[in-house]
């Protein structure tokens, strides 16, 4: 039984990640996995929006090193994605990158919750403090039921986010989590378990546990990611988001091809 792909993975050009994409592919080779993905911190329409990501003159560089590790590594199949940034008021500019490249999956990710706060920032961490956590859960899953409701994205990522640092709100958030696995199921928009979570203070894949279980409960397709963003990483606990996958229920996986999707058994 082969391993399902890992679609979650980044280069420098994010300029917060090491490891040139062919070294990425040699990597998933050596592990055993057939596919994999790129799936970058794409350019936002502003270079100067943030410091960790993709300035957009590096776009075409980031498409050649994709196809470099594809030349290099035949035997892999490998995609052509970003990780693309969610934020109300953005669905123009994600579409007209959507129109540059020949793209396989867009991930939506929301990061931010302002367009001065990105949650999982370990240097903004004092913002958690001036806030409430179910406050922050709400505006994140309201922008993610969004994201999903948008038509933009293949793929949500990371779909609880807000629990890296352990800070959970003292309210269920059950309602919250149903509101968007609605939306994700009715607009066809997978879920990625993303291992990197494991690495964080929450130590726990993405999404949780619950989240999963709701999820196969509302038809919602997934997909896995490591969210490598050094060599090691790569395919990075996937035993484990397996046997949280098999453990909810799942049978398949999702794999994109030029923004079509297809079920692949797990
Ligand atoms: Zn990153
Ligand atoms: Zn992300």
């Amino acid at each position: 039984m082969s391993l399902p792909a890992d679609y979650h993975m980044h280069t420098p050009l994010c300029l917060h990640a090491t490891g040139e994409p062919t070294d990425y592919a040699a990597r998933a080779a050596a592990l055993g996995l057939t596919e994999i993905g790129f799936s970058d911190h794409s350019p936002m329409r502003r270079d100067n929006f943030d410091t960790w990501r993709m300035n957009f003159d590096k776009l075409a560089e980031y498409v050649e090193k994709v196809r470099k590790a594809r030349a290099d590594f035949p035997q892999l199949t490998i995609k052509l994605a970003l990780e693309v940034d969610y934020l109300p008021g953005q669905e123009e500019w994600i579409r007209e990158l959507a129109g540059l490249h020949p793209w396989d999956y867009f991930i939506g990710s929301v990061h931010y919750v302002s367009d001065s706060w990105a949650i999982d920032n370990p240097d903004k961490l004092s913002e958690w403090k001036k806030r409430d956590p179910y406050e922050v859960w709400s505006v994140y899953f309201d922008w993610l039921t969004r994201a999903a409701d948008s038509g933009l994205f293949e793929i949500i990522g990371h779909a609880d986010l807000p629990k890296k640092f352990g800070i959970y709100p003292d309210r269920d958030c059950t309602p919250l989590f149903e509101r968007f696995l609605k939306a994700a199921a009715k607009k066809n928009v997978a879920i990625e378990l993303n291992t990197a979570g494991l690495r964080k203070n929450c130590r726990e894949i993405y999404p949780s546990p619950k989240i999963v279980q709701l999820a196969k409960t509302n038809n919602v397709a997934i997909t896995f990611g490591s969210d490598a963003h050094a060599l090691g990483e790569v395919g990075m606990n996937f035993t484990q988001a397996l046997r949280l996958a098999r453990g909810a229920g799942y049978t398949h996986w999702r794999r994109f091809n030029r923004r079509t999707a297809e079920s692949i058994a797990l």
